[in-house]
């Protein structure tokens, strides 16, 4: 059960989605992704454009309000949890408030939902330079392990200091004060990373493989964490020596350059395409579709990440998700779709013909100018 109230251009409506989830099919500009950008606005408390929340309310109005009443299965009891949020533009007051209550921080509420959301931007991932996978990873992580995003603003906390040392021209004695904490939020950051690859890497590659059909014809993929500073042991010692290493190594250089060069802010996520006996940067070599296909990947390991964190199936938001599929791409993505390892599915696309005819397990809905017709 979704309440809006002046979201966009989605006015005042409610809807009553069907437990397995709804295709909604309507012409450009309609408010297909203003309704996917509501949903998983009780998820983050954000738009997952990047867009302002002021810019979230109606225009010419001062307040939104989004509402979602979910019921998930939690030890074989169906539990309700409603996640209520409010923005006014005048006040710039935000609300949010989980089965009534007001959490004390916003952050507390954040991930109650338990949504992904795949949009044609996520080729970014792909294409965009090692910051946005870097970001990837972090986001995956923060949500899903505790202690990862301490450890992350340690470290960001450290490298910015030692950085502002260095380029204020201080003692070297001054400088490296920073290198013990620098190096132990680093190894804990990195360790993190290096797990979360190696625990998921096999997840992804099989999504990738069940929607690009895998074998001599699909081809497969492999993601692999390359560090900054290269590590032989993985045990938190050893990366922490391994760090502190590294700052000692590029002392000179950083002096130079007035800047740390070394650390996990450097780190790459690799994402690469194997064909046969060869292994090629996706970045580099991928077709549109085998980069669609990457984000869409690990997009679903977000979803299977969330599962285990949560036991329950979260909600996939898939937004125009089978532009530049070829027919059985997107027959194999709705294939997935209807296994229960993703709990209610609502996807969108511009034209009937987008969602393959097997879709019919899904009810399809329309949108015209922020209309839902069910
Ligand atoms: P496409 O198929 O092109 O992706 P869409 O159905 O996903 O289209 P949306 O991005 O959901 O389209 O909606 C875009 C429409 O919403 C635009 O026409 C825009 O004018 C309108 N819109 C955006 N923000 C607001 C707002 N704050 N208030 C009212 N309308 C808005
Ligand atoms: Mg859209």
């Amino acid at each position: 059960m979704l309440k809006l109230r002046l979201f966009r251009n989605l006015g005042d409506q409610e809807l009553s989605f069907p437990p397995e989830g709804v295709a909604v099919i309507g012409a450009n500009a309609q408010g297909k992704s203003n309704l996917l950008e509501a949903i998983y606005y009780l998820e983050t408390f954000r738009s997952f454009r990047g867009a302002r929340v002021e810019h979230l309310i109606a225009f010419g109005e001062d307040v939104f309000r989004v509402a979602g009443q979910m019921v998930s299965d939690q030890d074989g009891r169906a539990t309700p949890t409603e996640v209520a949020a409010a923005y006014e533009g005048s006040s710039r007051r935000r609300k949010v408030t989980i089965d009534g209550m007001e959490p004390e921080r916003i952050g507390d509420a954040i991930g109650r939902l338990g949504a992904v959301i795949f949009s044609p931007a996520d080729v970014g991932i792909v294409n965009e330079g090692p910051v946005r996978r870097r970001r990837f990873m972090d986001v995956a992580l923060s949500l899903n392990e505790s202690g990862y995003l301490a450890a992350l603003q340690s470290f960001r906390h450290a490298l910015s200091q030692r950085n502002a040392a260095l380029r204020s021209g201080q003692p070297e004695a001054v400088v490296r004060a920073w290198d013990e904490p620098l190096a132990r939020s680093a190894a804990s950051v990195m360790g993190s990373r290096q797990r979360w690859v190696s625990d998921w890497r096999d997840t992804y590659r099989g999504y990738y493989e069940e929607v690009s059909g895998g074998g001599t014809a699909g081809g497969s993929a492999t993601m692999t964490y390359v560090p900054k500073v290269p590590v032989d042991e993985w045990q938190e010692d050893g990366v922490y020596t391994a760090c502190r290493n590294a700052l000692d190594v590029r002392w000179a250089a950083d002096l130079r350059r007035r800047n740390t060069s070394a650390g996990p802010h450097r780190d790459e996520l690799l994402l690469a395409l194997v064909d046969g006996q060869s292994e090629v940067e996706v970045r580099e070599f991928g077709s549109g579709g085998q980069r669609r296909t990457v984000a869409l990947a690990l997009r679903f390991v977000e979803g299977d990440a969330i599962r285990k964190a949560k036991d329950s199936a979260p909600i996939l938001l898939l937004d125009d998700a089978f532009a530049e599929l070829d027919d059985a791409r997107r027959e194999r993505v709705l294939d997935l779709m209807g296994q229960d390892r993703f709990g209610q599915v609502i996807l969108t696309a511009p034209k009937q013909s987008d969602v393959p005819l097997q879709g019919d397990t899904l009810a399809r809905w329309g949108i015209e100018k922020g209309r839902i017709c069910a």
